[in-house]
């Protein structure tokens, strides 16, 4: 078969995909942005593309950059994304277009089985794990050794902890399993592709490792396509910055005690020189983390962490467990002759004292010092406060080609907001194609003015009141999407009391679960917060209503968003204008998106929050959502409702792939 050259002979009209595909429809819309990803490609540059829900945005960036003939990495925001790009889109367009694609994926190494410390735990006998045996079976015959492959064992099992790779634990080329290593294998692979599919966490891990000076996990590429690119600012705030957690130091003192008793430097009971130092570390450790005034529980928000704090007797706790951690890498410095991960040991505490050190007495003026408490962890950490000089010389001004693509990048009908967070102050190629979804006839936006302020003390009961009346109109099949765990919680007591149909709350079992039971149920009412806004996908009828609390405004008082807002009045500018309410208004479009995933979608969104209708502010909020029907009042919601389920005939939906 002669095969296409273009990505408009590939995804246009008469193309492999029209000829191949039933039901397939050509949208001009994603032929404009594969044109655009085309020139960035092949010009070099960076191209911000916002293509609304239902573009076929994956398609217009992987055919470009499959014929660019280009090395590629493509990162997404989501695990999901990436399987689904390399599971079911790159093998679609491969078999319709006889194109040779080598693609490879890579991920967090905390996605792959490190043999070595299977080994150890099985040596230790596996603290009586029942699932340890499932996964050595397992992989004597995996072939990639993604965790994702062995379903039965859950993605939150305590056993993935002891098993898998990080960056602290891996050894690399002295360890003995080097050559059968999982990792080593997916490093090949990627060597060896030309398409190289990540996500944002491993491709941002990568960029801080390059930009210290660490090395790099990635391989050397042409150009990066990054997907969902409206999360890439919180991702490198992540990785450009520092975290120091008593979770991390549980695990330390875990992994020591195996490495050393497969050493032989342990006896089996965990009796041997070293117990005392690790029993030391762990108590410092918890006496420190237990010190630190920082409220536990489930809403994990951040405090500023004072450096005066460490003048009075958290200071000496400090002092304590640095001297005990200290006295465990020395230890394990002294016996690194009996093998290579003793050595590893001894270099990964001095790393944790050394990010701790920073951390308390180092970041100076560009980061901004915190504490954070969830129910099991307290962690310590320090966040850069502008991304901008960081990722205009690590990666804008490095990559000769970046294509940021979205389903929500604009705010106010432009880029703006988003050049400013990222450092885009030079000319890059814009585009916004938006959706070609009806969405004036598939959904409605129900802003009620009547309720109370969000803030006020009625407002709760008021909102659990509308939330019924709203679930009953559509019978269920309902996200509410709430700002913090808190309102979550309880509008979902309320609703437990009030609903017939399932009620399920984020947290009683993992995310795939719940959704996958969402799905199932048809009917069901899921309560859920910040992880539930985006990349989720419902598409038909089984979800028609999505409830959104409150303008989902990042917390102010968080120690970051403080220090970025006190930096942008500083020179001069309005935080308020034009950073809190464009990143919420972003947000908000996130959440909305939601709702109409295919042309055969209808649905409400309903925000419940009257600031939307009686601020100024509202009406960027608005305007930045997709062009639904507005409704003002209940009333109209349940015309259109009914209208909607008078059985107006939508066009045909796409093939699934497509969507
Ligand atoms: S090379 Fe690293 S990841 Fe691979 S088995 Fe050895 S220690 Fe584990």
């Amino acid at each position: 078969m002669s095969r296409p050259q273009t990505s408009t002979a590939i995804l246009g009209p008469g193309g492999p995909f029209e000829r191949g595909l039933e039901g397939y429809e050509h949208r001009p819309e994603q032929l404009r942005m594969a044109e655009a990803v085309e020139r960035v490609l092949e010009h070099e540059g960076v191209l911000l593309v916002e293509a609304g829900t239902g573009t076929g945005k994956t398609l217009a960036y992987l055919v470009p950059a499959v014929l660019s003939g280009r090395k590629v990495i493509v990162s997404t925001g989501t695990r999901a994304l990436q399987d689904q790009i390399v599971e079911r889109d790159l093998p679609l367009l491969a078999e319709l277009t006889g194109l040779g694609i080598r693609a490879a994926s890579m991920k967090g190494l905390s996605n792959y089985v490190c043999r070595r410390r299977l080994a150890e735990s099985v040596a230790a006998g596996g603290y009586g794990d029942p699932h340890l045996e499932v996964v050595r079976r397992w992989v004597e015959t995996a072939e990639r050794g993604d965790r994702a492959e062995l379903a039965v064992v859950p993605e939150n099992a305590p056993v993935w902890m002891d098993v898998t790779s990080s960056s602290e634990t891996r050894i690399g080329q002295r360890c003995e399993h080097y050559e059968a290593c999982f990792v080593t294998r997916m490093r090949e692979d990627a060597e060896a592709a030309q398409i190289v599919v990540v996500n944002h966490h491993l491709f941002f891990a990568d960029l801080a490792l390059r930009a210290s000076g660490g090395g790099s996990v990635l391989p050397e590429h042409d150009a990066v396509v990054f997907d969902e690119a409206h999360g890439i600012e919180e991702v490198a705030t992540t990785f450009f910055g520092l975290r120091v957690s008593s979770t991390q130091i549980v695990s330390l003192v875990r992994d020591a005690r195996r490495t050393l008793a497969s050493a032989g430097l342990l006896d089996r009971a965990g009796r041997g020189e070293a117990d005392g130092m690790l029993a030391e570390v762990e108590q410092r450790a918890s006496i420190f983390f237990g010190a630190l005034p920082v409220e536990r529980g489930d809403a994990e928000l951040r405090i500023p962490l004072d450096a005066s704090l460490f003048d009075g007797p958290i200071g000496r706790d400090l002092i304590a467990l640095d001297t005990a951690l200290d006295a465990l890498a020395s230890y394990a410095r002294g016996v690194a002759a009996v093998g290579e991960p003793v050595l590893a040991l001894a270099r990964r505490t001095d790393s944790l004292r050394d990010d701790l050190d920073r951390v308390v007495h180092g970041v100076g003026n560009t980061h901004v010092a915190w504490c954070q408490a969830s129910r099991r962890s307290v962690a310590l950490g320090a966040s850069p406060i502008d991304l901008s000089e960081l990722l205009r010389e690590h990666l804008f001004y490095r990559e000769r080609g970046v294509v940021l693509a979205s389903a929500t990048l604009t705010t106010d009908g432009d880029f703006s907001f988003i050049r400013r967070r990222l450092g885009l102050d030079f000319p890059c190629e814009e585009l916004a194609v938006s959706s070609p979804f009806d969405f004036g006839r598939q959904a409605a936006l129900y802003l009620p003015r009547d309720l109370p302020d969000p803030r006020d003390a009625l407002y709760r009961d008021r909102a659990a009141r509308e939330i019924e009346r709203l679930v009953r109109l559509t019978r269920g099949g309902a996200f509410v999407l709430c700002t913090s765990v808190k309102a979550m919680r309880q509008l979902a007591e309320a609703g437990r009391m009030a609903f017939e149909w399932p009620v399920l709350v984020q947290g009683d079992a993992p995310k795939a679960a719940l959704l996958s039971r969402f799905r199932r149920a048809h009917d069901a009412v899921l309560y859920a917060t910040a992880s539930f806004w985006e990349g989720v996908d419902v598409p038909g009828d089984a979800l028609r209503l999505v409830v959104i609390d409150r303008l989902p405004f990042e917390v102010p008082t968080d120690p970051v968003v403080a220090a970025r807002s006190r930096r942008m009045r500083d020179d001069g500018v309005d935080p308020f204008d034009v950073y809190q309410v464009p990143a919420a208004a972003l947000a908000l479009k996130q959440g909305f998106g939601r709702l109409v995933r295919t042309r055969r979608d209808h649905g409400i969104v309903a925000v419940l929050d009257r600031r939307i209708v009686t601020r100024g502010y509202g009406r960027r909020f608005v305007e930045t959502l997709p062009p639904a029907s507005r409704c003002l009042s209940f009333a109209e919601v349940e015309a259109f409702w009914r209208e909607a389920a008078d059985g107006r005939q939508p066009a045909a939906a796409p093939p699934e792939d497509l969507r």
